[in-house]
Order: structure tokens, then sequence, then C-alpha cells
């Protein structure tokens, strides 16, 4: 049987299956069909010559906010310009309007949008009115029942921890584990200033994620040395995401925890209406770059921007991989060469010579230009504008 599609001669990259040469990839029926060098095009109507190019896995971004009810939202299409086709939003709702999401925006986006749910009753609002600042807000029964209702969909629980967003801290983290033990799914847990790491981090269970671990902003967890609770956490299973943004990357302290070799599980974007802007521009080939900076491989990069949010995700056998008969999910990429200026969320600029750029997209087959989808941000209120005199 003829492919629909066929990528020629690009250098595949697909860490599941330990891939890292010159190859071929044959797409049909939207699911990936064979990988391998010099693949028969006859009857293909699409053969695409990418060679000089890579081919890896579509991205999945772990951390982004994609309902465009509160202020953080941004339209999830966005994802499909950066090469994300499975993109999780984490925590922009609660129990009460995770439906209303579902209807309006997971269930007619080209992207795949899994979600977290927020312990919170409605999820995020707006930069300053904190989603917990009565404790009441947290709704564990309600939360475990919601995602045991859109088990396709909704992922697991999100509870933001930090002096930014409630003092509640340990009360709520209780809250939500209640939550996510109720509906067997992980934890996902932002931590910021003002929180309390180690006692956060001993709670913390296998397969919980702790997200926007390089954040600048009074981090305890990853000074001189690692807290031995991160330490202890790691080797538990806890998952350590990025979750760049708009506050939470910093070049030092992402570089104190390669220089104790305390890497990323997960590369994140925390994508939304603050990061995705002028002054960051925040993506995910960007935060990929940024690691690729630090040092980490290029096929490292890769890794934990497809197979471990995959398997994080429990979707293993569906996405993050090239392996035939998975979802044909891909991205075809230009690895560029030059001087590169990347800022971290503080605007330290730290140059670079290599930098990921989408070339082509492919999401269940379907094959997209980044360059040519049309992507609109809400308007800006005089509220937004105290958000962006913050950063840095
Ligand atoms: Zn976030």
């Amino acid at each position: 049987m003829p492919f629909d599609v066929l990528l020629a001669g690009a250098q595949v990259i697909d860490p599941a299956q330990s891939l890292n040469q010159l190859a071929d990839v044959g797409i049909t029926g939207g699911r990936i069909a064979q990988v391998g060098p010099n693949l028969d095009t006859a009857g293909c109507p699409d053969v695409r010559d990418v060679a000089g190019k890579y081919v890896c896995p579509g991205l999945i971004d772990l951390h982004g906010h994609w309902y465009e009810g509160n202020l953080y939202g941004v339209d999830p299409l966005i994802c499909l310009t950066h090469g994300v086709t499975t993109a999780v939003d984490a925590g922009s709702t609660g129990y009460a309007n995770f439906p209303e999401f579902r209807r309006t925006v997971l269930d007619r986006c080209l992207t795949d949008i899994l979600a977290f749910v927020h312990i919170s009753f409605m999820g995020l609002h707006a930069p300053y009115a904190e989603e917990l600042v009565d404790l009441r807000y947290a709704r564990p029964e309600e939360t475990a029942a919601v995602i045991a209702k859109h088990p396709d969909r909704a992922v697991g629980v999100k509870l933001r921890i930090g002096a930014m967003t409630a003092n509640h801290g340990l009360a709520a983290l209780d809250q939500a584990l209640a939550a996510a033990r109720g509906a067997r799914v992980p934890l996902m847990v932002h931590v910021s200033r003002g929180a309390e790491e180690s006692e956060i981090l001993r709670c913390l269970r296998p397969g919980d994620i702790l997200t926007h671990c390089f954040h600048g902003r009074g981090n305890r967890m990853i000074s001189e040395s690692i807290l031995p609770e991160a330490l202890e956490a790691r080797r538990r299973g806890v998952i350590f995401d990025v979750g760049h943004g708009c506050g939470s990357f910093s070049w030092d302290t992402a570089r104190k925890a390669f220089e104790q070799h305390f890497y990323p599980d997960t590369i994140s974007t925390d994508l939304h209406r603050y990061s995705a802007p002028e002054p960051l521009c925040v993506s995910l080939p960007q935060v990929m770059s940024q690691m690729l900076c630090l040092g980490m491989s290029l096929e490292d990069v890769i890794l934990k921007t497809t197979a471990v949010p995959a398997r994080v995700l429990h979707r293993e056998q569906q996405i993050g991989t090239l392996a035939p008969g998975t979802q044909a999910d891909v991205l075809v990429f230009d690895l560029e060469s030059g001087d590169f200026s990347f800022a971290d969320t503080h605007l330290k600029v730290r140059q670079g010579n290599r930098r990921i750029v989408p070339h082509l997209a492919i999401k269940a087959g379907q094959v997209h230009n980044p360059g040519s989808i049309p992507i609109k941000l809400r308007d800006l209120y005089e509220s937004d504008m105290e958000v962006f005199r913050a950063i840095g």
C-alpha cells in the first residue's frame, strides 16, 4: 500500500526507539507506517524531500495555558506553529469550568490538548486574583469526580504554591493530593518564591510533577547544593519540569543544577498570555534551544519533549515516538547554526550557537506549515501591564 506522506532523507531522531540515523518516514492513514532507508515512493502523492533537516516525534508540551476564559489563556492553535502536537493545560480550569473548556476548546482543536484540573473550583482567574485566596475553593471530591468522568482528556490535578498564589501551602497540598489519589492521577505542583520546597517534595509521590524547577526567585531547592529532598524525590520517581513561563526560568539556577548533574525530566513552556509575546516569545523550540545552550545534547532535549512526557501522561503507546502504528505526529525542523541570544525570565541574556526552527508540523498525518497559521492573542488590559512590568 502506498504511503499518504513520505518524508525523505532526514536525520531521524526518536529516543523512544534509540533511533538517530538518516532515514525516511512513511505515513499512512494518520499513523506511522514505516521508518527506514530508501522507502518506496511509488504511488505516494506527497513525497517531501527533507534532506539536511531533522525529523522527530511531534513535540509534547507538558505545561501551557489554553483557556481564554481567564486572563492567562492563549489559543492552542499556536502549538502547531511550534511543532507541538500534544499540549497539556496546567490547571487553567477547575471542576466547575472544565466541562465547558472541554466542549469549547479541547474537542475543537487541531492539536491534542489534555488538561490538569485545578484543585480550586474555577482554576486560574487573573494575576491579581489568587485562585486559592480562600481554602474553601479547594474541592477534592468534585475535582476527582470530573477527572474520572473525562479520562481521555483530564490527566491530573494542579496546584500552585507560593507567596504570590496563596498562603495555604501545605493545607492546599493535602487537598490536591486527596483529589489526585481519588482520581488515581498525578499531581502537578507549581512552586515559586515562598513555597516550602522541602516539605512539598517530601509529600510528592512517584509520577507527581514539580514544575518551575529552575525558577530563580529565591529557589532554595537548587543553590550551591541540591536540596536532599529533591534528590530523594527524584529517586522515588517525582518528575522535575521546566515550565519556563514569564517568571520561572533562571539561567543561574539552571546552570547550578546542571553543574550538579541535576537535569530536568521534562522541558515545557508554561506558555500563556504573558509569556507568549514580547519580550519573551516563549515557544517549545526556543526553550529546547536554551537547554542546548546549557550543554544538553539534541537527543536528550528531544527525549524530554517526546518520550518522557508521553510516559508521564501514560500515553507512550500512542504518542512521543515514531514507532509504526502510533499516531503520525511528527516535527520536521532545521537546526540552525549562528549567534543567537536567549533571554531568561529575568531578561538575562545568554548566547547560543544552535537553534531549533520548525519546518513542518504533522498532526495525525495532516501536514501543516508552521508559518502559515494565524494566531491572535487577546487584547491587553491595564492590569496586564503590571505583569509585563514585573518581568526582569
Ligand atoms: Zn503555568
